[in-house]
């Protein structure tokens, strides 16, 4: 489904975030990349839906360089979740997570009925926030929304760059469970960005470690335990 071929990103100041890396990613796989700050967890995903552009080797998705897709084509099959809740203020929540169907030009009617399935799907009853603006929401809620959102168009792919680490630790429990009870429905491919090995345990069907810009381990949540 993601295939890294050889793929590395030096900066501007010379800084080597990605080293040489090959790494293949399964079509409807909960991936987790987690390593300290520093190693390259953001520098990878972002390179996947062309934030920054690679130093050598070649990202492939479905078998596509994704140098070959269209630029809006592959954003809007990528969900992006980010740390910072960045719902647009002035928006209402049904407006936020319209975004992208939007652009894709779904009808009204279509669109309206997503947005009442997305939030119901987090536990958010339709009828009472579809109107709210963003700041009349918890945290959590927000935080949920933007999770929803980057799901709205029905992406094949979801990048999460630790969505939930601004978040109490109950939040992040409750949002840790509503995404794993999600991903059994939607069987989607999330790639998903964590410093926490207690949540890369939880979430990931299969677990890479980085350090400096390489992969030093990579396996299921079993494997990695049984050889730490
Ligand atoms: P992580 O997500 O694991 O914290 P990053 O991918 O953000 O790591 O960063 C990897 C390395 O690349 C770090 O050393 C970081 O300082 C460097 N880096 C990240 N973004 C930039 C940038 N825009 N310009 C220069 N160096 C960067
Ligand atoms: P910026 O204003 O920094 O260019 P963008 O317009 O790319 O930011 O994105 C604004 C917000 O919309 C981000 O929080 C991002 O998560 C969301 N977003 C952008 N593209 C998509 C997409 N294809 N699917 C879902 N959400 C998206």
């Amino acid at each position: 489904m993601i295939t890294f071929d050889n793929v590395s990103k030096q900066y501007d100041n010379n800084q080597i975030a990605v080293k040489a890396l090959n790494v293949e990613i399964k079509k409807g796989e909960f991936f987790v990349i987690i390593g300290p700050s520093g190693c390259g967890k953001t520098t990878l995903l972002k390179m996947i839906n062309r934030l920054i552009p690679l130093t050598a080797g070649t990202i492939w998705i479905n078998d596509k360089r994704i140098s070959d897709y269209n630029i809006h084509e592959l954003r809007w099959s990528i969900g992006y979740v980010l740390q910072q809740i960045a719902l647009f203020p002035h928006m209402t929540i049904e407006e936020n997570i319209a975004v992208v169907p939007e652009l894709k030009k779904w009808s009204k009617t279509k669109i309206h009925q997503r947005v009442d399935e997305l939030l119901a799907l987090v536990g958010l009853e339709p009828a009472k926030y579809r109107q709210r603006k963003p700041k009349e929401l918890s945290g959590g809620e927000q935080q949920r929304v933007g999770v929803v959102r980057a799901l709205a168009a029905d992406p094949e792919i979801i990048l999460m760059d630790e969505p939930f680490s601004a978040l109490d630790p109950i939040s992040r429990t409750k949002l840790q469970d509503d995404l794993l009870e999600m991903q059994r429905t939607i069987q989607k491919t999330i790639v998903f960005v964590s410093h926490d090995m207690q949540e890369a345990l939880k979430l990931g069907d299969r677990l890479c470690i980085m350090k400096d810009g390489e992969i030093v381990q990579i396996g299921t949540p079993q494997q990695l335990l049984q050889n730490p």
